[in-house]
């Protein structure tokens, strides 16, 4: 089996057994990135050298006798809005082209600490919003089973990068389906953990409420692996949750005797592709040979997922982007021609007598916060500032974001009565397979339907997971949405497995077309 087929698993027995070098897997998949990348562009950063003399420094210690992290000398791809020092965090947008963060995020420390070699930095949405990468300010990414198609959102430079074996394992973060819905558009496994199981410190932040860092994977038995390594308390993060971790390795292999599966009424209505209807329904069939019981359940506030979220996440979103402001970091308007621009306006109102303008002017301090956010964030960030910023005004606030607040208590609740009878719930993660670059720039209230079924999860702060249960017949993948109540991420990853034990769908690779050397080289952030 070649370096780039192995799981991460089996790159880690590997590597503790001396059969391989960390040098040797580390090279391999930045030969892979090489290969590829110029088609699928997954990654923002790719700091070679560095990554090669991390693993170089993991093969010495090995040498040595010396005891190892948990991940030693395997590669972690990692979504480009995870604070990392050393490198730009550019979170896909101009805002942050030039940021280099002062300290870690937690789960690079953690990646760190567990000796995994950091190979790129991934791209994603601006910001992490949008369901199809093209909200990033630099490019998008492709999907590698249709270089025509998005590999979905926001994560989708993390799931298209280990669909194309340009990394073994990567790390991603779910607000409303991020993991999810671009693990389900690229084949792979994605989990998005409880509110609280993984630190938020060092996410930037956009809807701190629902943001949730997870992994993203090949198999359940890999993401098990890189979820025990990044979960836990984190006294950095004030919402992180003071619970025991469970050992996700040590029981993904156990199947679950006696699952009680809940099949949602609700995500089996309008809008539903057939094709990927048939997929999950034989998937659904497939966990009952496996001995599963299914029974249909109802989660009746589900309709409103949609519209409760797309009040929340743009109200947070647009308090926590009031940081960017030009001054303290990130970008900053040209000074000169802003003041050139105010001197122009103030002189033009001056001589029309117009005193109500000049009074109106803005002072140069705002006139710079103005500049700067308009030139550096891209429209759909723009349009959910003014969304929240609406939602949170005085006068509409009670009407939209609490009422918004209401139905996220009531969708919580249709999920606690719902786990009283069922272990997970199971559905489709997306209502489509992946849709075509360009498809829905354009209409974003097509986009957000896309998230019909992930949302919920986040409004109700529990966990989530896509797993690959099938094929179109156009060779496009499709992910079947598993859901469980909060920490059972365990029970998540130990049926993930279960079912890849039963099936090929996760083993499946696409075929990738190999960029011709004139073809456009990938940005690289400085
Ligand atoms: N597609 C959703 C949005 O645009 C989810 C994004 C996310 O999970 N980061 O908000």
């Amino acid at each position: 089996m070649s370096l780039l087929d192995a799981s991460a698993t089996q790159l880690l027995q590997q590597l503790a057994a001396a059969e391989i070098t960390a040098v040797e897997v580390t090279q391999a998949y930045l030969d892979q990135i090489t290969r590829h990348d110029a088609t699928v562009r997954s990654f923002l950063s790719v700091p070679a050298d560095e990554a090669l003399a991390q693993a170089a420094a993991v093969d010495a210690r090995r040498g040595r006798g010396e005891r190892l992290g948990p991940l030693a000398g395997l590669p972690v791809a990692v979504k480009d809005n995870l604070c990392t020092t050393g490198w730009a965090t550019s979170c896909g947008s101009r805002m942050l082209e030039n940021f280099r963060s002062p300290y870690d995020a937690t789960v690079i420390a953690r990646l760190k600490a567990a000796d995994a070699v950091l190979i790129g930095k991934t791209n994603l949405d601006e910001f992490a919003m949008g369901g199809s990468t093209e909200n990033s300010a630099f490019f998008p990414t492709t999907n590698p089973w249709d270089a025509s198609r998005t590999p979905g959102g926001s994560s989708g430079g993390s799931a298209a990068c280990v669909a194309a074996s340009m990394a073994p394992l990567s790390i991603g973060s779910d607000t409303g389906g991020s993991i999810r819905q671009p693990a389900g558009f690229c084949g792979v496994t994605g989990l998005k953990p409880t509110y609280g199981r993984v630190s938020r410190y060092g996410l930037v932040a956009f809807a701190s409420s629902l943001d949730q860092v997870g992994p993203l994977a090949r198999t359940a038995e890999d993401a098990a692996l890189l979820l025990q390594t990044i979960a836990g308390h984190d006294p950095l993060d004030s919402t992180s949750a003071p619970v025991d971790l469970p050992d996700y390795v040590g029981t993904v292999r156990e199947p679950l005797a006696g699952l009680r599966l809940g099949l949602v009424r609700e995500h089996f209505g309008p809008g539903l592709d057939d094709e990927v209807e048939q997929a999950v329904r034989q998937a659904i069939r497939e966990f009952e040979s496996l001995g599963a019981t299914v029974t249909e359940i109802s989660l009746p506030h589900s309709q409103y997922a949609i519209a409760t979220y797309y009040v929340i996440a743009p109200s947070e979103a647009s308090s926590n982007l009031a940081r960017y402001d030009g001054v303290h970091y990130g970008y900053r308007t040209d000074e000169t021609e802003m003041l050139a621009e105010l001197a122009a306006e103030k002189k033009q109102l001056q001589a029309a007598g117009d005193q109500a303008g000049l009074d109106d002017l803005d002072t140069p301090l705002m006139r710079l916060y103005r500049r700067s956010r308009s030139e550096a964030f891209g429209s759909e960030v723009k349009r959910r500032i003014m969304l929240g910023a609406y939602a949170l005004s005085a006068g509409y606030k009670d009407a939209y974001y609490v009422k918004a607040l209401k139905v996220r208590r009531l969708i919580r609740g249709d999920y606690d009565a719902a786990f009283q009878d069922v272990d997970l719930i199971v559905g489709p993660t997306a209502p489509t397979a992946a849709f075509g670059l360009g498809d829905m720039v354009d209409d974003p209230l097509a986009m957000y339907l896309q998230d019909l079924y992930t949302v919920s999860a986040n409004l109700a702060g529990i966990a989530g997971m896509s797993i690959p249960c099938g094929m179109t017949a156009g060779g496009l993948p499709i992910g079947l949405h598993l859901q469980a109540p909060p920490f059972a991420e365990d029970r998540l990853l130990r049926a993930g497995h279960m079912f890849q034990q039963a099936t090929d769908w996760h083993t499946r690779r696409p075929e990738l077309t190999t960029a011709s050397p004139s073809g456009t080289s990938q940005k690289q952030l400085p």
